[in-house]
């Protein structure tokens, strides 16, 4: 097949590129072929017209729960998958806490054989960085990356003796693949439910210090300068952690990290009186660290917006705050709401954004993505700036619908979502699934 499609009149934005303007983008064959001005149509191209919308590189998640296999009553790697194109992204990173854990090489081919399957976002598996994700013993890391692991995280737990961790770190290097760590020391978290401030008090709930995340990224940044291993802090939340990356990256250690929307835009007043879509981990913080954060995005120091995207089952949400699940789903509602603080505005720029959600995740998964250049695999994102998304949990393609935005509304909208030149979503149609 020889497929040519034209994307006419868009402002393209890839900064790899260096372009924000009106441009065209053509496709051949699932590729991006050409990026221009007023490029000549090809007799049997389609041409689509972009005018008024953003066109940019495939948006990527580097941290995402798809819960299969073991939890699909929860979401299944195809609804992951849907739920990820209908929010603009083309890749995913899923992590490996599922039943049985991805820690071999046999659990991450399952994964990549049922998104292939799916045919929807590429999903790129993330192996566990100990057996079971107990935290003991190094999983085959190797054999994990030799059938498509992308990165290694016991995330959902913290990689947590310091042994293990700087092992890892190691093994990694030698790899070329990240740690992707969930920075928390277990003693402190202990039966935590929310942050330790005055709402645990109020609410007399047992709190999670700032101190509990803090402390291990301290603790990993000094084993990344010891390794020379690359580490990415994931869902960074508190301000004390953002000080000492903004240090490591002052040095030029291999740190990178990561900021959810939910962190962004809510603090833990959000909880309110008791209300479990609240509740998450590392848990919504206080408004200093929410600002601590924010100003981490602008100045540089925070490389990519992920969503930590956790969907849960209503049974797991709708019971007493103390026996609730920690999580909150995020893939349909990140873009629109980083949009919404970000860009409309003027706290970021659209290239600014690009590279929050699209370059510098391929960059820290070492991926040839996020990015339009001419040869590369046409995976594309189009959005409008002047249309909005209302949160209505009910339209989601996730099975979760455990939100902390319902009946909110976000500036932006996810108009397309091509994966290798296939149309997999439109804004106001279903999604599609592009062929295996
Ligand atoms: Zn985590």
């Amino acid at each position: 097949m020889s497929a040519r499609m034209l994307f006419r009149g868009g402002r393209v934005v890839d900064p790899s590129q260096k372009l924000d303007g009106v441009h065209d983008v053509l496709l051949v064959d699932g590729k991006v072929a050409q990026v221009g001005r007023d490029l000549a149509v090809p007799e049997d191209a389609r041409v689509v017209d972009c005018a008024g919308l953003v066109v940019t590189p495939g948006l990527i998640d580097v941290h995402v729960h798809l819960r299969e296999p073991g939890g699909e009553h929860k979401e299944t790697i195809a609804s992951g998958a849907r739920a990820a194109a209908a929010g603009g992204f083309t890749a995913v990173a899923c992590m490996p806490n599922t039943d049985p854990a991805c820690d071999n090489e046999a659990v991450v081919k399952y994964i990549l054989k049922k998104a292939q399957e799916a045919g929807y976002a590429r999903v790129l598996p993330v192996g566990a960085v100990t057996k079971g994700r107990k935290g003991a013993e190094l999983a085959e890391l190797g054999s994990m990356a030799s059938e498509g692991a992308v990165a290694f995280s016991d995330d959902g737990s913290c990689v947590f003796d310091s042994i293990l961790m700087r092992r890892a770190l190691e093994y990694a290097k030698g790899l070329q693949k990240p740690i992707l760590q969930h920075a928390e020391d277990p003693g402190m978290f202990k039966n935590g439910q929310v942050h330790e401030g005055l709402l645990s008090t109020r609410l007399g709930l047992k709190g999670i210090p700032s101190a509990c995340e803090s402390s291990v990224v301290n603790r990993d940044i000094e084993l990344a300068a010891l390794t020379g291993g690359r580490l990415h802090l994931c869902h960074l939340s508190a301000a004390g952690s953002l000080a000492h990356v903004r240090r490591a990256k002052a040095l030029g250690l291999p740190v990178t990290c990561e900021a959810t929307p939910h962190h962004l835009l809510l603090t833990d007043e959000a909880v309110g009186a008791y209300d479990t879509r609240m509740k998450v981990n590392p848990p919504l913080r206080a408004e200093a660290d929410r600002q601590a954060l924010l100003a981490a995005v602008l100045d540089g120091t925070v490389d990519c917006l992920a969503t930590d995207h956790a969907p849960h089952h209503a049974d797991e949400k709708e019971i007493e705050f103390g026996l609730a699940a920690f999580g909150m789903v995020g893939l349909e509602t990140a873009v629109p709401a980083m949009l919404d603080l970000l860009v409309k505005p003027k706290l970021i720029t659209m290239g600014r954004f690009v590279e929050l959600f699209a370059a510098n995740p391929a960059r820290v998964l070492g991926l040839p993505m996020g990015t339009l250049k001419p040869g590369t695999e046409a995976d594309i994102t189009i959005l409008s700036l002047k249309h909005s998304t209302a949160v209505a949990p009910e339209k989601f393609q996730t099975m979760g619908r455990n939100t902390p935005f319902q009946g909110r509304r976000f500036a932006g909208r996810v108009e397309r979502t091509l994966v290798a030149g296939h149309p997999c979503y439109a804004a106001g149609k279903a999604p599609e699934r592009r062929p295996c």
